[in-house]
């Protein structure tokens, strides 16, 4: 089959671009690089089903393939609060280009949403059935209220054009390839053990989230493509292994043997206080349940980004 992948040169989009062709099927790639970067797929770039495409997604795309799996947006905190504006065009825009193409075209389209719909959620763990607890106005709102109103938009072309669309709401992910200065906690917190530099917990480091490593993610997402129409999501979809922030600091450390300490740095605003996926429907629908413990995925994401600073590229 032809994919468009879209945010193809990001983290989740290069190990997805990766895993398709590895599956045997053609790739189209579809970046505009603003969190991504070619040397995330420089390994893939002569394979023969390969095909890069520079594109912003808030303007009309016109290619022909057979399935999409939209998953351009910058994901991390300090990304997508960089140029609001431009997230939640996006968000919304990159939406209703990808959803006119799919329309054009017949294909079968899967949405990257994210647990930040839920806001800073008032039920958990966290059911799909659960509406939300979003600031519409605040700093995180851009990527939040774009990802809903993303989400309308499938569910809207889904009842008005009878559109094949599959929503994931994808909670925390991380493994090699994420961006080293995207602010993500793990990159953050792996990167400053790697320099022996201090810990920067957010808070009081009390605040929890539940990390799911990339490799598993993609077999959900490739198991979410190709279940039968009826199925829509969203579908939670993360490791339901929870987390303080703090443990995962000292995890980290423990994991890389560092001599780093903790430093305390006020809690940016509207910061979740806690999140974890109910992943039954997950389970139920798509046979999935994460595989990799956190340990095991911590040491190969490590092992990433200490390669990475012995050659001198962070
Ligand atoms: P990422 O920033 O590494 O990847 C996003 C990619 O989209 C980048 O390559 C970027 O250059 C590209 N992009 C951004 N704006 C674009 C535009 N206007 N046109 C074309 N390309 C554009 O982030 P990621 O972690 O790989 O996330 C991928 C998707 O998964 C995102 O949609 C994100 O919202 C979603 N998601 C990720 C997580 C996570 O923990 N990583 C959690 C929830 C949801
Ligand atoms: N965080 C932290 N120190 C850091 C980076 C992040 O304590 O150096 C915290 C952040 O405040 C949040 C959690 O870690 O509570 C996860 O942050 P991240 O940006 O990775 O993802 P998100 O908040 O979107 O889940």
């Amino acid at each position: 089959m032809r994919y468009l992948v879209t945010g193809g040169a990001g983290f989740i989009g290069s190990h997805l671009c990766e895993r398709l062709l590895a599956d045997g099927h053609e790739v189209i790639c579809v970046d505009n690089y603003y969190t991504g970067s070619r040397q995330n797929i420089r390994h893939l770039l002569s394979h023969p089903d390969f095909e890069v495409l520079r594109h912003d997604v808030t303007f009309p795309l016109y290619v022909e393939v057979d399935r999409i799996f939209n998953l351009a947006c910058p994901a991390s905190p300090i990304h997508y609060q960089n140029d609001p504006v431009q997230t939640t065009k996006t968000s919304v825009h990159g939406a209703i280009n990808v959803l006119g193409l799919a329309k054009r075209i017949h294909a079968r389209i899967f949405q990257a949403s994210t647990s930040e719909v839920y806001g800073d959620p008032l039920v958990h763990p966290q059911t799909e059935d659960y509406w939300g607890n979003v600031n519409p106005i605040g700093l995180r709102a851009c990527y939040d209220e774009g990802k809903r109103c993303a989400e309308t938009l499938f569910f809207d072309y889904w009842r008005q054009h009878r559109l094949e669309v599959k929503v994931a709401r994808i909670f925390n992910t991380y493994g090699p390839r994420m961006h080293p200065n995207d602010g993500r906690v793990v990159s953050n917190f792996i990167v400053q053990a790697l320099k022996n530099q201090p810990i920067t917990i957010y808070g009081d480091g009390s605040q929890t989230r539940s990390f799911c490593y990339v490799d598993d993610m993609i077999e959900a997402f490739l198991r979410l493509m190709d279940t039968p129409a009826s199925i829509t999501g969203p579908i939670n979809l993360g490791n339901p292994s929870e987390y303080t922030i703090r443990e995962i600091a000292e995890i980290i450390i423990e994991e890389i043997g560092a001599s780093s300490e903790l430093t305390f740095q006020p809690l940016p605003s509207d910061d979740p206080k806690c999140r974890r996926p109910d992943i039954t429907q997950a389970e139920d629908v798509l046979d999935w349940h994460p595989t990799i413990p956190l340990r095991e995925g911590l040491q190969r994401t490590i092992a990433y980004f200490e390669a990475k600073l012995s050659k001198g590229t962070i």
